[in-house]
């Protein structure tokens, strides 16, 4: 055994032990949790997309693609969303975006892992929603990319942050209407890299009307992205 791998096995136990003498509250309801942010009962009832649009994520029962996809069909060729964007996770969002609670990022990133891990056709890399500059100044992170660079890592892809910039400070979809959210997030993104791989799937916290992913989709298009998947870890599903 190496030195630094004796070192890495200390540390690890000193964590294990730490964490069984002053476990974490769970953040919803505030009972002893060893590990993760939420003890297991409250990460078991958080609320599962199930079965969805395989091109927007909107919940259906039986068919693939929803009527609206069938009509007007989005940029991305498939979208995932883990969970519904329901009060106990946009608790667990609000709590990680904006107190840094980044254990967030590897409780999220290793549920998402999970479903993907068995695809034999994952995409050549993983592209975050990048924030623009002033934005990550004042957060100090990038949620979207603190995610996407846990679930490459787990998934032994790519993460490329390089290729998409965020180049005007858009005000927050959350306080806009449908049509203002469209407006609000055209040209907000340029790309950076003379191509773009084939198959990439973009990385954002929340999809909600799917602007800001549509926006980002078009613009890795233009620049040679052939195959396009939107990865979300919640679908906001109330209609806009
Ligand atoms: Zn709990
Ligand atoms: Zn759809």
């Amino acid at each position: 055994m190496t030195v630094m791998a004796v070192f890495s096995t200390l540390t690890h136990r000193t964590l294990e032990l730490y964490r069984k003498l002053f476990p974490i509250p769970c953040l919803l309801c505030g009972l002893p949790s060893q590990e993760d942010p939420l003890c297991q009962a409250c990460a078991a009832e958080l609320p599962l997309l199930g079965s969805a649009c395989h091109r927007c994520a909107m919940p259906l029962e039986s068919a693939q693609i929803c009527g609206s996809c069938l009509k007007q069909p989005p940029i991305s060729d498939h979208s995932f969303s883990l969970y519904r964007y329901e009060a106990a996770i946009k608790r667990c969002i609000t709590s990680f975006k904006f107190h840094q609670q980044l254990q967030f990022a590897d409780f999220f990133a290793s549920r998402m892992q999970q479903q993907f891990a068995l695809r034999d056709d994952l995409p050549d890399c993983l592209i975050p929603i990048p924030l623009h500059p002033l934005r990550l100044r004042q957060r100090g992170f990038n949620q979207a990319h603190e995610i996407a660079r846990r679930l490459a890592q787990a998934l032994n892809l790519q993460c490329q942050t390089g290729l998409l910039n965020r180049v005007r400070y858009t005000r927050s979809q959350s306080q806009l209407s449908f049509k203002q959210r469209r407006q609000n997030m055209r040209r907000a993104f340029v790309c950076c890299a003379e191509s773009v791989p084939a198959h990439i799937a973009i990385i954002d916290d929340v999809m909600t009307s799917g602007h800001t992913t549509a926006e980002a989709a078009k613009v890795l298009q233009l620049h040679g992205a052939e195959t396009i998947e939107v990865w979300t870890i919640a679908r906001a599903i109330s209609h806009y």
